[in-house]
């Protein structure tokens, strides 16, 4: 059946701590980062899917969308201190993964099966997902790097190779400022409200990715592009090989490069 998806985008403000009475104040530490009370602008995407209708041609209007976000998000989560205010944060860790539960949660109850997926990010880097039909959530970590390439192929003649790779092609080559998106996969742990933990990501994703290829000349300095082209494809590919299975503890499900805004390269490694 033909379909179509709609995308609406809204946002609130909410404190939070992490006491989790069965933690110690060191695991507590090492599991969140930062455990005392502080509060996050949260950025909600709420996508719904279905038929287009034949006579408005929307999926729905977006006015509704935008007030079922207001009744059921907005207003029921802007300015409170979630674990004091919200019950269900009274039991369950704070963290954003199971604010994404929490809110998928009360969308479900008005979309149904319309509803799609949701994503929440609590800051530019740190984004999760729910998606219909799947029982994983979607852990996204972005991170930045600064490297130099030229892409030039030895079996091109120089004419193809210009041709082929335009200003990558520059015989002394060049840089970019990558962004990297590394996502994992997996379930929400019920004790700390979590895929994995974003300290333990980060490390992984430094060690063997950010440091390894920061400002590098990806072709002279680094031991896999030395018969590669470093592509943005290449460059995810290469990520994800050294990443892992389970960097964090989490399945790798996607890793993004973005070698400009507007040019951004997906592999999936399996
Ligand atoms: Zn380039």
């Amino acid at each position: 059946m033909a379909e179509a998806f709609l995308t609406r985008r809204s946002g609130f403000s909410a404190a939070r701590h992490f006491h989790i009475p069965s933690m110690t104040g060191d695991e507590a530490e090492r599991t969140y980062g930062h455990t005392g009370a502080h509060g996050h602008d949260y950025l909600i995407d709420l996508t719904i899917r279905g038929a287009i209708d034949p006579v408005t041609g929307m999926v729905e209007n977006l006015d509704t969308m935008k007030e079922v976000l207001r009744r059921e998000v907005a207003d029921h989560l802007d300015a409170v201190f979630l674990n004091r205010d919200i019950p269900f944060f009274g039991k369950n860790a704070p963290t954003l993964e199971n604010l994404a539960l929490y809110v998928h949660r009360r969308l479900e109850s008005r979309y149904g099966e319309a509803l799609h997926a949701v994503a929440l990010a609590e800051e530019e880097d740190y984004r999760v997902e729910l998606r219909a039909g799947r029982e994983e959530m979607y852990v996204t970590r972005t991170y930045r790097f600064c490297a130099g390439h030229r892409l030039h192929r030895p079996e091109l003649s120089d004419e193809e190779n210009r041709a082929c790779f335009g200003k990558c092609n520059n015989p002394n080559g060049h840089g970019h400022n990558y962004r990297l998106e590394i996502t994992v996969a997996g379930g929400v742990d019920e004790r700390t409200g979590k895929v994995c933990r974003a300290g333990d990501l980060d490390d992984v994703a430094r060690r063997e990715v950010i440091d390894y290829l920061d400002h590098r000349n990806l072709n002279e300095d680094i031991e896999e592009f030395r018969d590669l082209n470093p592509t943005a494809e290449n460059i995810a590919r290469v990520a994800w090989e050294r990443l892992g299975e389970r960097p964090g503890g989490a399945a790798l499900y996607r890793v993004r490069v973005y070698e400009t805004d507007r040019n951004v390269a997906d592999y999936y490694g399996r």
